[in-house]
């Protein structure tokens, strides 16, 4: 099956095809540093994380570019508050989000473009813009004219009516459309100032995003995202920007949002007080836990935290790595097969369907819930090949087939030092099993204490005992 993505544009799964064959274009709206990140950030950019993973695991070359905005309202009033320098401040929390980021185990974007780094750019556009007529000059500020463009509203399917009589609260009498926005704003005493040919100023947030991408990725892109409440009237906005400035061409070809992290239902932010931070979560969980979590919703779903689902997660997560430890130590003792074994020859089967079934899940507008049950499908494979003692080939080729998908998920990157059971151990495991063969139940529990004193758990499978290390 080849990929297809949900397109907020036309609201559909679309049959994707990249502009380059073979090469990706990906901008995502950068967060506005002016606090610490919290764990709704991390699931959108865990989102593209996994998202460009697999575009890269799909043999795409991808060019990602995730902007900074370090030029905003917010920054300017929180800096006022704490008496620090707006750029300042804003570098601080520059610093703490690739941090966090790193933390998530989130790869690095190509490019992390910030607003103050590209001012010439994003005058340059202004001016073009004005040139064109789609941009009005008024006391030093400079507005879009959304009436200047036929198809203003089209990502999100609103008339320019609808949305003019919605921007009419408290509207800027100054502006020709309550829905005109600005491009340029003349900086008031105390803000960050930049000059420009409308005298001393700093850009309107959405430019910045048509600037920064154009010059990274050129006019027209492939895939450009954001949680959904960016979708009006931030691309809305830079959209109709962008298109006016390179005369029409089709700025980007999918549009992907991802749904909220949300908590007691509410979408966790900043201004609710509702967000526990990157920081605060990675004090508590592991981060391939919360990747676990991640994975387990679509990204365009919204999904509720709680401590309980990452409780379980984590189990989960120590599910997988106890097979991984379990395939690998049984790898290095296992033997060739000399005559092919129709079980093992169908059990190999069965991991190349399990794998298949996987990757059409992913194709279908990165369905990783779905990928992520064939992936435990797997590691139940796995712990079949472990209990019925497999060849080592059969082994290590659902091993392999493990790590393969785990890259892409982003998981299983901890390193991990496997060591081969004491022998000792080895034998009370032997023992244990005759002793429950032959229904001496007693015995059969006694070891099963000893063993844990020893740090070894016992579970007993249907297809067989596993054992693991205690946590
Ligand atoms: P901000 O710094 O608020 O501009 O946010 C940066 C990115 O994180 C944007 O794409 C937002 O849509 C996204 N984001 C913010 N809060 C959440 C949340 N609770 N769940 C998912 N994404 C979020
Ligand atoms: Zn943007």
């Amino acid at each position: 099956m080849t990929l297809k993505i949900c397109n907020t544009m036309s609201g559909e799964v679309e049959l994707f095809k990249p502009r380059v064959k073979n090469k990706v274009t990906i901008y995502v709206c950068g967060p506005t540093v002016y606090d610490y990140s919290h764990i709704g950030h991390g699931k959108t950019y865990m989102s593209f994380d996994l998202i460009t993973r697999y575009l890269e695991y799909k043999g795409y070359d991808v060019k990602y570019v995730v902007n900074i905005t370090d030029i905003d309202d917010k920054i300017i009033k929180r800096a006022n508050e704490s008496g620090m320098d707006p750029l300042e401040l804003a570098k601080k929390f520059e610093k703490t989000f690739h941090a966090d980021m790193h933390a998530l185990g989130i790869k690095d974007a190509d490019v992390y473009p910030t607003v103050s780094g590209h001012i010439p750019e994003i005058i340059e556009i202004i001016q073009t813009l004005i040139k064109k007529g789609f941009a009005y000059v008024v006391d030093g500020d400079v507005y879009f004219t959304v009436s200047k463009v036929e198809d203003y509203g089209k990502l999100t399917n609103q008339t320019l009516d609808a949305i003019k009589s919605g921007a009419r609260v408290g509207v800027d009498e100054r502006k020709q459309n309550p829905a005109d926005f600005a491009l340029w704003k003349n900086s008031k005493v105390g803000e960050p100032r930049w000059s420009s040919p409308w005298g001393e100023g700093r850009p309107g947030w959405h430019i910045e995003c048509s600037a920064m991408s154009t010059k990274y990725l050129g006019q027209q892109i492939d895939i450009h995202g954001g949680g959904r409440d960016l979708i009006f009237p931030h691309h809305e906005n830079e959209l109709a920007q962008s298109e006016a400035y390179s005369g029409k061409k089709p700025f980007t070809s999918y549009w992907l949002h991802t749904g909220f992290l949300t908590i007691n239902g509410e979408k966790m932010s900043k201004s609710l007080g509702n967000f526990i931070t990157i920081i605060d979560l990675l004090d508590k969980w592991d981060a391939e836990v919360f990747r676990l979590f991640i994975l387990s919703t679509h990204y365009r779903k919204p999904v509720n935290f709680t401590q309980k689902t990452l409780k379980h997660q984590k189990q989960s997560l120590q599910r997988i790595y106890n097979t991984v430890d379990n395939l690998r130590l049984q790898i290095q003792n296992a033997q060739e097969l000399e005559t092919p074994d129709k079980m093992e020859e169908e059990l190999q089967k069965q991991i190349s369907r399990v794998k298949e079934t996987l990757i059409n899940a992913m194709d279908d507008d990165f369905n990783t819930p779905k990928a992520l049950s064939e992936f435990y499908n797997l590691i139940k494979i796995g712990n079949k090949a472990i209990a019925a003692k497999m060849s080592k080939s059969t082994l290590t080729k659902v091993l392999n087939t493990i790590m393969e998908i785990a890259h892409v998920f982003g998981l299983l990157e901890k390193k991990r030092e496997i060591k081969a059971l004491p022998e000792e151990i080895q034998i009370l495991i032997k023992e244990r099993d005759m002793a429950r063969n032959r229904k001496d139940w007693k015995k059969a529990d006694e070891i099963r204490l000893k063993l844990k004193s020893m740090s070894i758990i016992l579970e007993d499978k249907p297809e067989g005992t596993q054992w693991r290390y205690q946590e």
